[in-house]
């Protein structure tokens, strides 16, 4: 997905920007970047992640140790290197952000025929972020640059732009990404996660809404642009990719993860000996489940921390099939001859839940497995924040392909009630598949509610294939 961070500081802002953008570490596993203005130059650095964590890269090089300025962007990315630094008709800009842009190679294509020349085409891939500061580019003021790019765009891109003036910080059209600025003692910042503020001393001043533009400069924050009407924020964040500590619209993760929890066990109608949650985003909904029915919680599957990264960032399957293998570590004690109930954020693909962890649980003896998710089945691959999915990943689209003859179906909207017979049916197929005694799908209207947004506000895409906007 990735993460972005700007700070206009009155000292020099490269300690709290790189603990700060340190703290968007969760979002991305391959670049890390971070862009630093004195007033006079803008200097920059990016590294890849993919092997070491974004705190040793940058503490180690002896470039950022000596960049000085008031002025940063700090960004971990998911893709594309960023920051990108780019000439504009409007000034020089040091660019990041985060999105997906779905129709990057006609826009490119486009450009390109009318003379624009690309320089960061890696593998014939643009770079998002070089895309969409030409687009910019084609404004005629950097905010109508903005907005255009928007018009253009299929997808989201939520941004920051470092220039002579200060920072731009602007809010992608539906707000599917979050941004949040946040204060201290009059040092401004804008980050993704709110999580980055808290240990540094920084207050959260407001949400940014969606479209929304702001300008950061020495001692003050002006409105550009004013939000639109229309909020989509991704409700994926809640249920798995954001951190606990963070907030998005005022609502706490881990909050809506017991809550969640909590609506999961009143559903439920298993006599068990515990309940676990996969580690990490599986545990809150565990200590929900385990509050509300008063079932206790243990851990029978350990995670090795030290070194193993979160499994669904890493690029390729074979990757994340380590990972998953090496990562949980089962205490059979706890498993031998047990009832339990296993909650998880999600089923994406199902195939760690199945060829490892559930193997894992019933080689150590387990009695029963009730797999509980903590979202609705997934049956479209994100076109806004996460490229890596495909139809054939998903686990349910799967499923369906399996009980169509091996063809994707386009209507799935009998399978989206819980309540209808096609949905039972493919549910049953599923708990084969997975080899567990019973599994459970958190219904959609329970995973919003558990928000405490108005529902018209999340994005449901990924779920129901449905855009608002
Ligand atoms: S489609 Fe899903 S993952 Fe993508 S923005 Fe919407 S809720 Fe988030």
């Amino acid at each position: 997905m990735s993460g972005i961070v700007a700070i206009i500081s009155k000292k020099d802002c490269k300690e709290d920007l790189f603990y700060a953008t340190d703290y968007h570490s969760h979002l991305g596993t391959s670049y890390g970047g971070i862009a630093i203005s004195d007033g006079k130059r803008t200097h920059k650095k990016i590294h890849s992640i993919a092997k070491a964590q974004f705190k040793s890269r940058f503490s180690e090089d002896i470039d950022f140790i000596n960049m000085r300025g008031n002025t940063g962007i700090g960004v971990i990315s998911d893709r594309d290197t960023q920051p990108l630094i780019m000439r504009l008709k409007f000034g020089e800009y040091a660019i990041c952000g985060v999105g997906y842009i779905n129709n990057q190679n006609k826009l490119a294509k486009q450009l390109i025929e009318q003379g624009v020349v690309f320089s960061e085409m890696p593998n014939g891939k643009v770079n998002q972020i070089e895309l969409a500061a030409k687009l910019i580019n084609r404004g005629k003021t950097i905010v109508d640059g903005i907005q255009y790019m928007h018009s253009q765009i299929d997808g989201s891109l939520s941004l920051l732009l470092l220039g002579k003036e200060g920072i731009y910080a602007a809010r992608d059209k539906y707000g599917r990404s979050p941004l949040v600025l946040s204060e201290r003692n009059g040092d401004n910042i804008v980050a993704s996660e709110t999580c980055s503020f808290k240990n540094l001393g920084f207050k959260t001043k407001k949400f940014l809404g969606p479209d929304e533009i702001i300008l950061l400069s020495r001692n003050k924050v002006k409105q550009i642009k004013k939000p639109g009407n229309v909020l989509q924020l991704c409700t994926f964040l809640y249920v798995y990719a954001g951190f606990p500590a963070s907030e998005y619209e005022g609502k706490n993760v881990e909050e809506f993860r017991e809550y969640s929890g909590r609506i999961i066990a009143k559903r439920d109608n298993v006599k068990i000996d515990f309940v676990a949650g996969v580690a990490d985003s599986g545990t809150a909904y565990a200590h929900g489940y385990s509050h509300e029915s008063g079932v206790p919680v243990r851990i029978p599957l350990l995670k090795y921390t030290p070194g193993w990264a979160r499994s669904y960032v890493p690029p390729s399957q074979e990757t994340r099939d380590l990972v998953a293998l090496m990562k949980q570590v089962t205490a059979d004690a706890l498993i031998k001859g047990q009832k339990m109930v296993i909650t998880e954020d999600s089923i994406v693909r199902g195939t760690q839940l199945k060829n490892f962890l559930l193997v894992k649980l019933w080689n150590a003896g387990a009695k029963e497995i009730h797999a509980r998710s903590a979202c609705p089945a997934l049956m479209f691959p994100c076109k806004f924040l996460y490229s890596t999915r495909k139809l054939d990943e998903l686990f349910a689209r799967r499923i369906l392909k399996r009980m169509h003859s091996g063809k994707h179906i386009k209507d799935v909207d009998p399978y989206l009630d819980p309540d209808s017979k096609e949905y039972k049916k493919m549910k049953k197929l599923m708990e084969k598949d997975l080899n567990v005694t019973s599994l459970r799908y958190q219904r959609l209207e329970d995973m919003l509610g558990a928000t405490g947004l108005p529902e018209q506000s999340l994005c449901t895409y990924c779920w129901t294939g449905k855009e608002i906007a």
